[in-house]
């Protein structure tokens, strides 16, 4: 089995890029378990699910079928054989995939999926329980957080798929996205992760730190 690096953090905390600069610089692989369950959502978008409706979000758990690749160079993931980047970044996903994650059976399809890509080999695992649940052997876990406005203006400049987007609105649609996920009681931080706040780092000194605890 190889090394696994754990990254848990809130939308924002500058995770995705970290992660993927860590797997490049230690040459692993890379997981992005949040890609999995926007995909999870679109396709229940797609087939007209009702997202009020977590009975009915459960009985089509088994049905999309979502693959991975894991180079940290050019992540893809396709749902149903079908290149789903681009839609999985779209505010609709983005709006909705909280209803979807909170399904407890969609959690413990996507985990199995997860933990699957895990036993392939070494790899930097990125989301939201992933020292807590997905990988709890971890040899590293690490906490991401920043500061919540910094976390929005972010996410501003990320552009959300081009769409223009407010850097007020994004911090209130971040703050209620966080305020569901974290009450959801997955997303305990593991109690032996090391917390990085990013606030003040510049991605490149996130990924030095990263890095330096997972050769020491
Ligand atoms: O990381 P990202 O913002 O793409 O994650 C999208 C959503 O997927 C989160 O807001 C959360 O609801 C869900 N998620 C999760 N567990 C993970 C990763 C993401 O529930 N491990």
């Amino acid at each position: 089995l190889g090394m696994v690096v754990a990254i848990d953090g809130p939308a924002g905390s500058g995770k995705s890029s970290a992660s993927r600069g860590v797997a490049e610089r230690l040459r692993l692989r890379y997981l992005d378990t949040g890609a999995m369950y926007r995909a999870m959502t679109w396709w229940m978008l797609q087939h007209d699910v009702d997202l009020g409706d977590a009975e009915e979000i459960a009985s089509h758990a088994w049905e999309p079928k979502i693959r991975v690749g894991t180079d940290p160079t050019g992540p893809t993931i396709t749902l149903d054989g079908e290149d789903v980047s681009g839609p999985i970044r779209s505010r609709e996903v983005t709006n909705a995939v909280s209803a979807v994650s909170a399904v407890p059976l969609i959690r413990q399809v996507l985990v199995e999926q997860q933990q699957d890509v895990i036993d392939d080999g070494a790899i930097v695992v990125e989301g939201r329980d992933i020292g807590t649940v997905v990988a709890p052997h971890a040899e590293v876990k690490i906490f991401l957080t920043a500061d919540p406005v910094e976390r929005a203006r972010r996410r501003t400049s990320e552009g959300l798929a081009g769409e223009a987007v407010s850097a007020d609105a994004n911090q209130a649609e971040m703050a209620r996205r966080d305020l569901f996920d974290s009450t959801k009681g997955a997303f305990a931080q593991a109690l032996d992760a090391v917390v990085v706040d990013t606030t003040e780092l510049s991605l490149d000194e996130v990924i030095d730190q990263i890095c330096r605890l997972t050769v020491s």
